[in-house]
């Protein structure tokens, strides 16, 4: 009963390489576990439970005093693979991978938080993250201070109360707004904050924020890392000890773990995510130039482009523009509805950072939820569209537009 199926060998353990790899080389090696059976790619482990050779192994295991898999809830081999190839890709001690961007949001705050404290947030972002953090966590007490814009003299203003937590969302979905990660960092870790940033819209390959002085980083994995539509995920990166003291125990008796196939789909994708990633972003800003170009549209916001208002700091901060732009047209909402379903390549959808080219009307699909006046104030109006530029021909995207302009 205990024999083996064939081919089955310990693989010898091979030296590691005396150099540090680059990211790109971590993308495709980094986390990989083979089994004696010495498959190439990753292994699929579709396992919740794990089983001992001794009942004092399985004890052990429960005090973390020996390495071994207890639970899918706390751990699995394959999302073990995931999680360590995204953190060497980020340069962050710590990965935890979580069923959706949204539990990874919610989990990195809600680990940290506590009734009567307080969080400050950047004012523009996705409006899920919004109403976490102005709806369900004041529920249970825990206040919170939205701030506009990049003046160092209102971040110091809202971080001169007592503050636990900061979290900013830059690029922000959808109009593009940056906020300065260094210089709120910097005034957030004055007074003690954790600094979250959702940099979901930059995506590991464009924007680093550990390196600009963040301390937590947060993914919607559903984006680009996995970037091809098919699976729902998250993760958060930090510290040895911010995961383990505080995001470990939240996560592990909360649950919102990730699936070991979700992590499998993402430890192939996280291969190609550079590659994807830069392609997207050059078709961006060819994109984006050209439409600056069109009378029938009033702005482009796009952090590539000089008259973005933080062209400046976007450049600083990140190695692109990003995949995603926001465009404003002189026409109203049926102009624009008009010119998505005049779309022949681009697909009209609510997602984006896929190799798809997707269209997206905010104001009536993924912000409905906020209210016209918090709509206005993230610059989201009837006339707005968010554009997630794919991996197309680019002169495809251009006839394409070009035709549904006209
Ligand atoms: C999509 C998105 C999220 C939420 O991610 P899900 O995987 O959909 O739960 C969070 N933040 C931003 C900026 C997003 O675009």
């Amino acid at each position: 009963m205990s024999k083996r199926p064939w081919g089955y060998q310990p693989l010898p353990e091979r030296p590691e390489p005396t150099w540090s790899l680059h990211p790109d080389t971590h993308a495709v090696r980094t986390g990989l576990a083979r089994s004696g059976f010495g498959e190439t790619s990753e292994a699929l482990y579709l396992n919740s439970g794990f089983t001992y050779g001794s009942a004092e192994q399985a004890a052990d295991s429960f005090v973390d005093e020996v390495d071994h898999f207890v639970y899918g809830r706390f751990a699995n081999p394959t999302i073990a693979m995931f999680e360590q190839r995204l953190a060497a890709i980020e340069g962050a001690e710590f990965c935890v991978g979580t069923g959706s961007g949204m539990s990874a949001m919610f989990a990195a705050i809600a680990c940290l938080v506590k009734s009567g404290d307080r969080v400050v947030a950047s004012a523009a972002m996705f409006s899920s993250c919004y109403v976490v953090l102005t709806e369900i966590l004041p529920k249970w007490g825990v206040s919170i201070e939205l701030v506009k814009g990049n003046d160092p003299h209102d971040w110091a203003r809202a971080l001169a109360k007592p503050t636990v937590a900061v979290f900013i969302e830059t690029p922000s979905n959808p109009m593009l707004e940056v906020v300065d990660i260094q210089m709120v960092s910097d005034l957030a870790h004055k007074v003690g904050a954790t600094v979250i940033v959702d940099n979901v819209m930059a995506s590991p390959v464009l924007q680093k924020p550990l390196q600009l002085g963040a301390d937590v980083v947060m993914y919607s994995a559903t984006k680009h890392i996995d970037g091809q539509g098919r699976v729902l995920a998250g993760a958060i990166l930090g510290s040895f000890s911010y995961i383990n003291e505080k995001l470990n125990p939240f996560i592990r008796h909360t649950g919102p773990s990730l699936s070991p196939f979700n992590a499998w789909v993402l430890v192939k994708s996280l291969e190609t995510m550079s590659m994807r990633v830069e392609r997207m972003n050059s078709n961006a800003q060819i994109i984006a130039e050209f439409l600056e170009t069109k009378s029938a549209i009033k702005t482009v916001r796009y952090p590539g482009l000089k008259s973005h208002p933080d062209f400046d700091i976007a450049m600083k901060q990140m190695t692109g523009g990003g995949t995603t732009i926001g465009i404003e047209f002189t026409g109203g909402k049926s102009e624009v509805f008009a010119f998505m379903n005049a779309l022949r390549v681009i697909d009209i959808s609510n997602n984006l950072g896929d190799s798809k080219s997707l269209i997206t009307h905010p104001a009536s699909t993924t912000h409905r939820r906020l209210t016209p006046e918090i709509q206005a104030e993230m610059g989201i109006t009837g006339s707005v569209l968010r554009l997630s530029v794919g991996l197309e021909h680019s002169s495809d995207l251009l006839k394409d537009i070009e035709q549904a302009l006209t």
